[in-house]
């Protein structure tokens, strides 16, 4: 049996049928989202490139069906999380930065649009058959921060406390993050 994720129909189809389908994939799966991962990784020495970044799951599920009664309007529902390897931008080390996107989707046409369904975002087909692995693979890639960095200044080498009061512990990552931003400009 073929993997629903990726076959092509067109949105009427996919709503109609109101498929559920369960996503089980892996990060090499999504060519795109690989190769952002891959070009973000490049910047590391061989020896430090985690080696089976392609092999992180990737999981979750897409729920097609339709927002108005008179079913003319198909609707995806998403939900998918995965952890990713990563560069922190700010210590150049490699961490695993786990990724979530969830939306309710509306797929218009191009030029389509839809009064009063302001609870979904506006997915546009820009073409007649629609495949669900590139919805969830364009949900992720957007999840992507635009600058990958340790959330947790204990991870993070570049903010690993020197020798410091422990009440300046707070503002000291916020600061540096500024300045940080502030060089970036
Ligand atoms: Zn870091």
């Amino acid at each position: 049996m073929g993997n629903p994720l990726r076959e092509r129909r067109t949105a009427a189809e996919w709503a109609a049928s109101g498929q559920v389908i369960e996503i089980a994939e892996k990060i090499g799966d999504f060519e795109q989202l690989a190769a952002i991962i891959d070009a973000d990784l490049a910047a590391l020495d061989a020896a430090r490139m985690p080696v089976d970044w392609r092999t992180s799951a990737v999981e979750g599920r897409v729920e097609f069906g339709f927002a108005d009664a008179q079913r003319l309007l198909p609707t995806a529902a998403l939900g998918v999380v995965t952890t990713v390897d990563a560069v922190c931008q700010r210590c150049l080390e490699p961490f695993r930065l786990p990724l979530e996107a969830e939306a309710d989707l509306l797929l218009l046409e191009l030029e389509q649009t839809a009064e009063g369904y302001d609870d979904y975002e506006v997915w546009e087909l820009e073409e007649t058959q629609l495949r669900p692995l590139d919805i969830v693979e364009e949900m992720l890639v957007m999840t992507m921060p635009f600058s990958a960095m340790h959330v947790d200044s204990a991870s993070c080498n570049a903010l690993a406390p020197v020798t410091q009061a422990p009440d300046q512990d707070m503002t000291t990552p916020f600061a540096a993050l500024r300045e940080q931003m502030a060089q970036d400009k």
